[in-house]
């Protein structure tokens, strides 16, 4: 019997300076991670990664002047690697490579074995880490924030502008009113960056908004930004304090908020109403929460509590799903319809599987909702614990949609 080969594979990562190297999502690390993933899960056609690393920090990928490239090239030469997995096509300029000779064929097989890649990252709509790190520093398209410009993909303030802004938060620390800032600018004559009057809202937008201390927002969450902020911290803290102290319940429900993708499946265990989303702030911090606002307006609700905190909810609907998906029923179920339906990848399927876990906080909300709408009916809320009730039927459309 002849024994089959080990196919050694080297992941090659490489990030350019402008990106930023110190960012707490080094995307080096995540290129890597996903480059070893994805040979892990070719372990059944023998491939198996080699230890040694080949990251290039901080060098463009216009020429091949890199040290990381150029020892993999000489660790190839020399028989050590038989497989190169990068994270991006583009991180290898297409361009550079002669298919012709062996080692254009090399690297035309490592494109190969990555579009592949790529079309099941697509398939599975998978977002790495790559989608934070660049919302993080770049600017992602759209119109900025006013006060800001946009100049090679990063926000650079637009001095006039931002001192309409500095003005804004001076004023609003004075007369606590967003009505009277946006009569002032009107009547001033002053407009906004679409050529329209100022409305209250629009006042209330601005000064909620964190790129103007300097941070930028991913899902709902405030990171640091890597824009040099126009307001500073302690104007920016006193009038988040204003607000704070002018909320009420239920008027946080004009506030723009992202859904969470539970929302619509979560009800109160006493009335059964949906229960929405609620913030709370804590030193600048935000917590959600899900409230019956029956319980709230003392509407026919007995529950003992009105509000519970989200994301552990959240985190026990995921886990609870994931596990099923992992149960052995749902793979016996899986090798029959693999059967029954030959375009099935099954080792496919099965990676995805496994790596539904960690993949879901990379997932946009709009995606985790289409996966918890399918199999969950409804989740309720009670003081000991959750009652997930799922949806059985669902789980054949989701296998089908991760297979293909
Ligand atoms: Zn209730």
């Amino acid at each position: 019997m002849m024994e089959q080969k080990i196919i050694r594979c080297a992941v090659y990562t490489r990030k350019s300076c402008e990106d930023g190297l110190e960012q707490e999502f080094n995307s080096l690390d995540a290129q890597r991670l996903a480059g070893e993933n994805y040979i892990a899960s070719q372990i059944h056609e023998n491939w198996r990664l080699i230890s040694k690393h080949y990251d290039d920090g901080g060098f463009s990928g216009g020429n091949m002047n890199r040290p990381a490239l150029k020892e993999l090239f000489a660790d190839i030469e020399a028989g050590l690697v038989d497989m190169v997995v990068v994270y991006k096509i583009d991180r290898l300029s297409r361009s550079l490579f002669d298919f012709s000779n062996s080692s254009g064929k090399l690297m035309l097989n490592i494109l190969l074995s990555f579009a592949q890649f790529e079309r099941e990252m697509t398939g599975e709509r998978i977002r790495d880490k790559f989608a934070s790190s660049l919302k993080k520093g770049l600017w992602m398209g759209g119109n900025p924030p006013m006060g800001y410009d946009v100049k090679d993909r990063k926000l650079v303030i637009n001095e006039e502008n931002a001192r309409l802004i500095k003005l804004i938060f001076e004023k609003f620390l004075k007369t606590e009113s967003y009505f009277e800032i946006a009569h002032a600018l009107n009547d001033a004559g002053i407009k906004t960056k679409r050529g329209s009057l100022f409305s209250p809202q629009h006042i209330q937008r601005i000064l909620k908004n964190p790129y103007y201390k300097g941070c930028v927002t991913h899902k709902g969450n405030v990171y640091p930004g890597e824009h040099e902020a126009i307001i500073d911290e302690e104007t920016w803290d006193k009038v988040q304090e204003i607000f704070k102290a002018k909320s009420i319940p239920g008027r946080r429900k004009k506030q723009s908020q992202s859904p969470s993708f539970l929302s619509g499946l979560i009800k109160c265990c006493d009335c059964g109403c949906s229960m929405k989303q609620t913030y709370t702030y804590k030193k600048n911090l935000r917590y959600r929460y899900y409230t019956c606002y029956n319980h709230i307006k003392f509407k026919s609700c007995s529950a003992p509590r009105s509000s519970f905190p989200a994301e552990p909810i959240e985190q026990q609907v995921v886990s609870e799903i994931v596990r099923i998906l992992k149960s052995p029923e749902v793979i016996m179920h899986l090798n029959r319809l693999a059967e029954e339906d030959k375009k099935i990848n099954k080792t496919q399927l099965l990676a995805a599987l496994k790596n539904l876990n960690s993949v879901w906080r990379y997932l946009y909300q709009a995606e985790q909702k289409k996966i918890v709408d399918m199999l969950v009916n409804n989740v309720i809320v009670k003081e000991d614990g959750l009652k997930i009730n799922l949806n059985l039927d669902g789980f054949d459309p989701l296998l089908t949609q991760l297979a293909n």
